[in-house]
């Protein structure tokens, strides 16, 4: 997927003048289904897919002594500086005093509030300098109107009534393909010439994918080819049809490997994710840090799920591919995850196993809220280079609270 293709020009500014507080999307209603027709779930699995990408935020590296933020760590104010400093992709987000490139933009962030929230947003007023939508539920009060700023003629939002007091019913005036072709093409078309297009076009895309799978073996055969002494595996499992579905593949270049061994710390981090949208899956990747500090790929498998089967057979695949014997002398970083700590017990018996400091502070926030004090003390643990001052780090944050103590 080309993420380029989500990005609009919309800037989110927040305006320091009027001190005014980006009011936060509350009103997310479910999504009912009543007009099949006008809804299906591979759009919903491409929604999906893209507010991820879009909310995707990157995670910063990590500097010595420099508490970082992580991104579950985001509290008001770190929303508020992401929101003046970044150009923002459209995720239908929508406050007072937003402020727009342009009309399009505008459009485009009310159409996303209107895919996030499913209700039925219409637009009530055109001109060149202003714009209004409002909702057509029934007895809706939820309006918003952006003008141009005299001042710097930009777009802003100048009234929002930010609450929705309707049922959406699936309906979505905006997304009338017949309305958007007649004002596109001047064409009158029907509702089944639509209906009948789109599924036409629905079909292409699944057939893309299964286009795709078939040709794994290809690719697989392409990279071994290409990247000599590279591994590639794709593995198969037979359905209850007869048929060869995929299962797993997994991959590495025998280049990452050299340069691994070469140049990067023998420290290697492993971590699952889950793929979202029309394909399912998890994709557990092993990386490392390059002497610069810099994120180092090593290999990466996609599997069904993540679990301690899965993660023995990556595993033992690094293990193999780099040489690591029993592990003595390297360290794995992780989170808790037990399959994935069973496996290393498993198969790297002396290797220094490390959790992760930012999946510890995520748990410790999901455990005791937003105690801003407690990461400054876990951080500094973290940071102990000595029993010594490991067992005095300790003692301050016992000291501090003996709750997240006893988590730690
Ligand atoms: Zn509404």
């Amino acid at each position: 997927m080309d993420s380029n293709e989500l990005e609009t020009n919309a800037i989110v500014v927040h305006d320091e003048a009027t001190g005014s507080v980006p009011s936060e999307e509350g009103a997310e209603g479910p999504i009912q289904d009543d007009e099949p027709d006008d809804e299906d779930p591979r759009e919903r699995d491409t929604f999906d897919i893209e507010k991820a990408v879009v909310e995707f935020i990157d995670e910063p590296s990590i500097v010595h002594d420099e508490y970082p933020d992580s991104s579950s760590d985001e509290d008001d104010e770190a929303r508020r500086v992401r929101k003046r400093n970044n150009i923002r992709k459209v995720d239908g987000t929508l406050y007072y005093h937003q402020i727009f490139f342009n009309a399009i933009a505008f459009k485009e962030a009310v159409l996303g509030h209107a895919l996030k929230t499913g209700c039925n947003i219409a637009q009530y007023m055109y001109d060149k300098t202003k714009i209004g939508f409002r909702c057509a539920g029934d007895g809706c009060i939820w309006r918003i109107y952006c003008a141009i700023t005299k001042k710097c003629r930009r777009w802003r939002v100048n009234k929002y009534i930010d609450k929705h007091t309707c049922n959406p019913n699936g309906d979505c005036e905006m997304l009338k393909i017949e309305q958007t072709i007649k004002a596109k093409w001047k064409i009158t078309v029907s509702r089944p010439q639509c209906q009948a297009a789109r599924n036409k076009a629905l079909r292409w895309i699944e057939k893309e994918y299964d286009e795709q799978f078939a040709m794994l073996q290809d690719y697989a055969s392409e990279i071994r080819e290409s990247n000599q002494d590279s591994t590639v595996e794709v593995d198969t499992v037979t359905n209850d049809a007869g048929e060869e579905v995929f299962n797993s593949f997994y991959v590495y270049f025998d280049v990452f490997k050299r340069t691994w061994k070469d140049s990067c710390r023998q420290l290697i981090g492993l971590d699952g994710t889950f793929i979202k949208g029309k394909v399912k899956g998890q994709l557990l990747v092993a990386l490392g840090r390059d002497s610069d500090n810099a994120i180092y790929p090593i290999a990466w498998g996609c599997v069904q799920v993540e679990n301690i089967v899965n993660w023995l057979w990556l595993v033992r695949k690094i293990k193999a591919y780099l040489g690591l014997m029993d592990g003595d002398g390297y360290i794995i970083v992780s989170n808790r995850q037990k399959g994935l700590i069973r496996a290393v017990e498993l198969e790297l018996p002396k290797v220094e196993h490390r959790m992760c400091v930012r999946h510890i502070y995520g748990n410790l926030k999901r455990n005791h809220g937003k105690d801003k004090e407690m990461k400054k003390y876990v951080w500094d643990i973290a940071w102990s280079y000595n029993e010594k001052d490991f067992e005095a780090n300790m003692i301050k944050l016992k000291n501090y609270s003996e709750i997240v103590w006893r988590d730690v």
